[in-house]
This record gives structure tokens, sequence and C-alpha cells, in this order.
């Protein structure tokens, strides 16, 4: 699906509707000094498998897009609940 990079929608800070420019989130490199990652690497050490069962079941189509709303008044950034989409760009509108 083809969105909007500015779109217009609530910001609970301003309490009003405003212009929200959209991003991307994209995955970080996970931090070593976590709790989940200190425990992965804990249970992952010397004999055993892994923790996690393998997915069992066929590969999904789309993909998640996870998207943040910056607020161009605040600079306060919101996430919404996100959505699948086979493809995704953001266009000029
Ligand atoms: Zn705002």
């Amino acid at each position: 699906m083809k969105m909007p990079r500015v779109v217009k929608q609530y910001c609970p800070k301003c309490k009003k509707h405003t212009a929200h420019e959209v991003e991307r989130v994209k995955t970080r490199p996970r931090s070593e000094l976590k709790a989940g990652q200190r425990r992965f690497r804990r249970v992952t050490a010397g004999y055993g498998g892994f923790p996690r069962p393998k997915y069992e079941g066929r590969q999904k189509p789309t993909t998640k897009i996870p998207l943040r709303y910056r607020c161009t008044v605040c600079k306060k950034a919101h996430q919404r609940t996100c959505f699948r989409s086979k493809k995704f760009e953001l266009v000029e509108a």
C-alpha cells in the first residue's frame, strides 16, 4: 500500500488534530545489557537446544508494518496498532 508521508491525526499531548510525520520503525540491534538478552545468552550457553520452538506452518504472505507518528507541533511521537501489508511505501501527498 501507499501512504502519505504527513497525515493529520489526533495528538494526545496537544489534545487536537495536528499534522504528523510518518516514519518506519526499524529493528535496532539488541542490547547485551537488557534482562531478556542476558537470559537468552544464559539459556543458549552450554548444552541443550534453542529455548523457543521452531515455527510450524506456512510462511505468512504479508509482513507487519510498524509506524511511528511524530507530531510536527510538539515533536512527540505516538505509535498506533500496526497492520500487515505485502508492499509498503511512503509517498508525498
Ligand atoms: Zn502534539
